[in-house]
């Protein structure tokens, strides 16, 4: 991740095609991520620098020793198709042996706010 020291809320989404569906079609705040229903380990972060500029996702893998990258996309330059492709190339595995490990932050709590939201 390029950044840091942002923390992130996490929400599910129930399927492969409705999260590209979301990755490519909406501009998100800054602190989104999502989780899959069924692949609870693993995750996209927004990495984006700004709300204005390109989309970028951080995938992210939950292993023993806590999360590796193991791929950061440009998904606003993607069609559904393109990024449909890239989560379920994440899911079947195929980036775990490039992951990086990175510290990340998340946002449990129910009702999130932050700077990057408020
Ligand atoms: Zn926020």
């Amino acid at each position: 991740m390029m950044h840091k020291h942002r923390v992130h809320c996490v929400g599910p989404v129930d399927t492969a095609r409705h999260l590209a569906e979301k990755l490519t079609g909406t501009t998100w705040c800054l602190c989104t991520g999502f989780c899959l229903e069924g692949h609870p380990d693993y995750l996209w972060l927004n990495d984006s620098t700004s709300e204005d500029g390109a989309g970028e996702f951080g995938i992210l893998k939950r292993t023993a020793n806590g999360f590796v990258q193991v791929e950061s996309v440009t998904y606003s330059w993607m069609t559904n198709g393109e990024a449909l492709k890239s989560i379920e190339a994440a899911l079947a595995g195929e980036f775990d042996a490039q992951g990086w490990p990175v510290t990340i932050q998340l946002d449990e709590a129910p009702k999130h706010r932050c700077h990057l939201c408020a």
